[in-house]
């Protein structure tokens, strides 16, 4: 690994910060940490600089994987603290377009934790590397530098801190970062803005075993687009509680008072998270947040790139949250990143553009699947990625047929899960099973509607 200089600032402290700063940690003599909030180390707990923390949170596979390369006995590490591990194939109940995906043990193996208790437990191993310093409840105003050139950040208190590299992990924002480079006489970036008005409703329950059927340890549900507009997720999380999350597109959205999100519920297609709202005992008043767009910022497409900074995480890309791909995304940047620098040995332009062109190869997948599925509704508005409405037409296919298809069923995984890139689904195999498998799905003729692609 190369040396690259002797100080890095990364701005905010989130899971986004986390992952770069444990990146620059072997390439910097410092890395500095910086987040306006009060980061806790102690006890996992929402924050305000995190506001959706509460939510269901899906760590992908990829991520979690990216997460062990960063941190090895991670997973192990959560699972001890209370992560609850899991077969996606086997013990997720995922019902898709009219049915439940068969089931079968995959063999991959999935975790699931509250965001809060993710971030805690990756700050602490964080806090383990001893040239890395957190300094929370501390504000960035900017970035200092001269035409061109980062060369540190301006506090709020006045202050400047000199740095080789600042990364700027501050999150999705309206138009904070751009503000900053403005400054700097660096352009912003094109941006792609895709409206989909949705709205998440959650509470926390007391978990017991058997709270679902057929010996499911968590539960997704996607409606079928576009009359329905629905999806919900039941994840156990540390503590014997599970995280109930009801969302849905274009503002059919779950009320927050209890008559109402219990009633909300029994519109779901499948009734066993209506069952279980009923039956346990809440731990949480119920909290709703509401996701009018997802938002991408192209950065590669630049002519200019500033020396001395990138952005990760939500500050490049925000995803619809539906999709449960944000930290993963965030991870695989990081890593990207740490490429990037031992590529070029020096925090240059050069570096930061083939960090960016690195950094959109990691979102391509991941925010065509989610926009795709997003356009299922035609009250969806943005640039609509070519040949769309095609891919919906197979993926359709594919998901009638993962209701019979253990095969299809995997590949669909492997492709939710950012294992594989989206030509797996192309592969004459599995095109062949899927139309076959399709025609067995007992959801067939009610699937009639426009396709989305998988949550999750
Ligand atoms: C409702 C909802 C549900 C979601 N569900 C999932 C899911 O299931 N799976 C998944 O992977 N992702 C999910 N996401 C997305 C995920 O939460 C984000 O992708 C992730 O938080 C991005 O992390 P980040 O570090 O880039 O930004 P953030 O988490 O937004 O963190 C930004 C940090 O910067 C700090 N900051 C901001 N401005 C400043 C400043 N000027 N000075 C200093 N510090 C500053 C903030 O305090 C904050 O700590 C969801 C998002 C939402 C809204």
């Amino acid at each position: 690994m190369r040396r690259i200089g002797s100080h890095a600032i990364v701005v905010g402290g989130s899971i986004g910060g986390l992952v770069a700063a444990s990146t620059l940690a072997s390439r910097f003599d410092r890395v500095t940490i910086i987040d306006r909030d009060s980061l806790p180390t102690e006890q996992a707990r929402d924050r305000r600089g995190v506001p959706h923390g509460m939510h269901a949170h899906a760590l992908l596979i990829s991520g979690r994987l990216g997460l062990e390369e960063l941190y090895p006995g991670l997973t192990e590490e959560l699972i001890a603290g209370g992560a609850v591990p899991f077969d996606p194939g086997a013990d997720l109940l995922f019902h898709q377009m009219g049915a439940e995906r068969v089931r079968f043990t995959s063999g991959m193996l999935g975790i699931s934790q509250s965001r809060a208790f993710l971030e805690l437990t990756v700050r602490r191993r964080v806090l383990l590397t001893p040239n890395v310093v957190i300094h929370d409840k501390l504000a960035v105003a900017g970035l200092s530098g001269i035409s061109g050139r980062v060369t540190g950040v301006e506090l709020h208190d006045g202050r400047t801190l000199a740095a080789d590299l600042v990364v700027d992990a501050t999150g999705r924002s309206g138009g904070r970062s751009d503000r900053w480079l403005e400054k700097l006489d660096c352009p912003a970036p094109e941006n792609a803005v895709v409206r989909i008005d949705v709205g998440y409703t959650s509470r926390l329950y007391a978990r017991q075993p058997g709270d679902l059927p057929d010996g499911g340890l968590l539960s997704l549900m996607a409606a079928v687009p576009p009359q329905h507009k629905r999806a919900a997720a039941v994840f156990p999380i540390e503590g014997d509680r599970w995280v109930v999350t009801i969302g849905g597109w274009h503002k059919d959205h779950a009320p927050a008072d209890p008559a109402g999100f219990a009633d909300f519920a029994r519109g779901l297609p499948a009734g066993h998270i209506a069952e279980l709202i009923e039956k346990a005992e809440p731990l949480s008043e119920l909290e709703t947040r509401q996701f009018p767009a997802a938002r991408r910022r192209y950065f590669e497409q630049l002519r200019q790139l500033p020396h001395g900074y990138v952005a990760l995480g939500d500050t490049i890309c925000s995803f619809n949250p539906l999709y449960g791909q944000g930290m993963t995304a965030a991870t695989l940047e990081a890593l990207a990143l740490g490429r990037s620098l031992d590529q070029f040995g020096v925090a240059s332009a050069a570096m930061a553009r083939h960090y960016y062109r690195a950094a959109a190869k990691v979102l391509n997948t991941p925010w065509r699947m989610a926009t795709g599925g997003d356009f299922a509704y035609p009250q969806t508005s943005g640039p609509k990625p070519l040949g769309t409405d095609l891919i919906n037409r197979y993926a359709r296919e594919a998901m009638l047929a993962a209701h019979v298809s253990p095969a299809v069923h995997k590949v669909l995984l492997d492709l939710q899960h950012l294992l594989v890139p989206p030509s797996a689904l192309l592969r004459p195999a599995t095109v062949v099973r899927s139309l076959l498998a399709a025609r067995r799905s007992t959801a067939r003729a009610t699937a009639v509607a426009r396709p989305t692609t998988p949550v999750r």
